[in-house]
């Protein structure tokens, strides 16, 4: 086989680096992702490096540099620190080897070890273990990690039982990797993660949703999410994705919802939509399983799964810590996924939509359609596919600017002046009128707003109308479709 790492330049701070650790005659070697790139011939994202220099001497060492780098001991019961060094964000580890793993996440302790090659026997995967010794970029390779990246394989370091249950992260990371960099897991190492859940079930939520993150960050979520089910993973971290395996929707799709789920949160990664639109096309129906029912012989509806799909969507999120604003982000995508837009529409509804969608979030609306769509057909979905509502909606918008209580041509202060008391009557006043104006916009004038509201006003002091009395048009038009 070819070793094509002697063709690899090394970066001059990186030699420049090295010089440092030399003047101290101490080692140091580029590690991990770097080097695992480099050989994929795929641009670099940041540089790990592995030294025999404790972290106290890495600290001194960047301290003294000219210019100085500053240090931050960021990992430092690791063994890790941080320097920033020349505009560039360094992570060094001293050598180490790992002692026993008593709660599946970290180990015990963490002991120093003489040499690079101990130090790459601790790591997870052989792509991941080899060094590059600098200035001059020898390799260190002792697992033959550079033939299973030709090979495109994730292979545990040794035995891959021992190796997932000393750290439960390590299965998922496996998954993350094969949808990162389109590799396959070596038989065994795949083999190893059903025995290893239980020792994955303690990892923290916060590293879980890191990986989740990354693998919807992927070309191909799927090739992880697969292997998720396939393993166990789902079931433990995602139960709620991994129950609509084999909810068949004849009358509607070919695919399962697990199967159109995948569809449609590849076709998100493929288009690199951002990530509320890659959550969103991926828990858009988890809602389906329990909303399911045979209306004929074969043909099953699923009402409302909008709705619990929401519901499951914020559990999952919020279990996995994702951040409210993200949360709320992808629920609010999901709730509103099913608008089918027709021409029959009328000008009212469709300044309804955009309210109820909000103005900001259409085209993300528009995108998680266009995924929703592709995994119904399988196919991409024809280009002018939602031509005819975004030309509509464009044109609305260009006519009528007045879509909320901030745009109406009255204010709380002026009805207030007209002896309508703050409060709930003033709230069912304003979204009274806001209704009055998405229905004609003309109705936007000072004058015939604050009568509208004088006749409100009455008639809810008389008893005449009920609080509240002014149903949501936009929920009722649009749960036609
Ligand atoms: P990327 O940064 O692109 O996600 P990476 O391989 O650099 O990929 P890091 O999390 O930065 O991943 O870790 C750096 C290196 O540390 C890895 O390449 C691997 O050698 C080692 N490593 C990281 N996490 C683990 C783990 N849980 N178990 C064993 N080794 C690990
Ligand atoms: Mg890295």
């Amino acid at each position: 086989m070819v070793n094509c790492l002697h063709m690899i330049t090394i970066h001059s701070i990186l030699k420049e680096i090295a010089a440092l650790f030399a003047a101290r005659k101490k080692e140091v070697c580029l590690v991990g992702g770097a080097v695992r790139d480099m050989i994929r011939r795929e641009a670099v994202q940041d540089w790990d490096l592995a030294t025999n220099a404790p972290p106290a001497e890495v600290m001194a060492i960047f301290r003294e540099a000219r210019p100085p780098g500053r240090v931050f001991p960021t990992g430092i019961k690791h063994g890790t620190i941080t320097a920033l060094y020349r505009g560039r964000s360094l992570e060094i580890t001293t050598y180490r080897t790992e002692a026993d793993y008593s709660d599946g996440r970290r180990p015990d302790a963490v002991r120093y070890a003489a040499t690079i090659e101990e130090d790459l026997a601790r790591r997870d995967f052989t792509m991941n273990a080899i060094a590059l010794r600098l200035p001059g970029g020898e390799t260190v390779d002792p697992f033959g990690g550079e033939a299973d990246i030709r090979a495109r394989i994730i292979r545990c370091v040794g035995k891959a039982e021992e190796r997932f249950s000393e750290d439960g992260l390590r299965p998922l990371r496996a998954v993350r990797f094969a949808a990162q960099l389109g590799f396959e897991l070596e038989q065994h190492t795949e083999a190893a993660i059903p025995a290893a859940l239980s020792v994955s079930a303690k990892v923290s939520r916060e590293r879980v949703r890191d990986e989740l993150d990354k693998i919807l960050a992927s070309p191909r979520p799927s090739r992880a999410l697969l292997l998720m089910e396939k393993t166990g993973l789902m079931e433990l971290f995602l139960p709620e994705l991994a129950a609509c395996r084999g909810v068949e929707q004849k009358g509607f799709h070919r695919f399962d919802v697990l199967d159109h789920s995948l569809l449609a949160c590849d076709y998100a990664a493929g288009k690199q939509y951002p990530p509320e639109v890659r959550a969103a096309a991926l828990l858009h129906d988890t809602g389906k399983p329990v909303t399911r029912k045979m209306e004929l012989e074969g043909v099953w509806s699923f009402y409302h799964h909008e709705a619990e799909s929401e519901k499951i969507a914020r559990n999952i999120l919020g279990r996995l810590r994702y951040p409210g604003a993200f949360i709320d982000a992808v629920c609010h995508l999901v709730k509103e996924h099913m608008f089918h837009y027709t021409g029959e529409w009328t000008d009212a509804a469709v300044r309804r939509f955009i309210v109820r969608a909000g103005e900001t979030n259409l085209e993300n609306l528009y995108r998680l359609r266009m995924a929703d769509a592709c995994a119904i057909a399988g196919a991409e979905p024809p280009p002018d596919f939602l031509l005819p509502l975004t030309r509509r909606v464009d044109r609305v918008l260009s006519e009528s600017r007045a879509l909320s209580l901030k745009d109406l041509a009255v204010s709380g202060k002026d009805l207030m002046a007209i002896g309508i008391s703050p409060g709930k009557t003033m709230g069912i006043i304003l979204n009274e009128l806001l209704e009055t104006v998405l229905d004609d916009p003309a109705q936007n004038a000072r004058e015939q707003l604050l009568e509208i509201a004088g006749e409100l006003n009455g008639k809810l002091k008389a008893g005449l109308i009920r609080k509240p009395q002014f149903p949501n048009k936009a929920t009722e038009e649009n749960s036609l479709f």
